[in-house]
């Protein structure tokens, strides 16, 4: 069975930033089960792993394009501090994530900069800009049930657990 459209695929995976580090891994757990085709996982790695085999070995290199965008200025808003109220005891610094809600619902935001009584808040994706790199494996290919394609991902080892 070859990866097309509509089978799930299990797969082990690394994924490295351009320096090396490595970002990702599946390495000591379950392989990660996904759908091909319906943007379970970024679109370059489905291009990368569209016709492939079990046991084949895919190295890529993917452009933010075809991962998670690239950074959007527009997606960096600045806005009072006192908007912020303590969260029980946790007080805002640099580099924390927050929740804030947005046009689109929840989002998650990075607090890049607090100055005075302004903060700075980068709501682009953690990855954004970022080449990624990716070491796969690929463990298995199944056809996806009825219900999986109906729920939009996975279910079983890898994939969604309902409960
Ligand atoms: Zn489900």
């Amino acid at each position: 069975m070859t990866i097309t459209e509509n089978k799930v695929v299990l797969i082990h995976y690394t994924l490295k930033d351009n320096s090396g580090e490595t970002l990702d891994s599946s390495e000591g757990k379950e392989p990660l089960a996904y759908i091909q085709g319906i943007g379970n996982i970024i679109v370059g790695l489905e291009e990368a792993l569209l016709g492939k085999i079990v046991g084949d070995k895919v190295n890529t290199t993917i452009a933010p394009e075809k991962g998670y965008g690239v950074r959007n200025e527009e997606n960096i808003h600045k806005v009072p501090l006192a908007g912020f109220q303590a969260d029980g005891d946790e007080k805002l610094v640099e580099g924390m994530q927050v929740r804030v809600e947005t046009n689109e619902g929840i989002s998650i935001a990075d607090v890049s900069k607090i100055e005075g009584d302004e903060v700075t808040l980068d709501l682009n994706h953690p990855l954004a800009g970022e080449t990624l790199h990716f070491n796969v494996e690929i463990v298995d290919i199944r056809e996806a049930t009825k219900e999986e394609l109906e729920h939009g991902h996975a279910h079983g080892p890898g994939g969604h657990h309902h409960h």
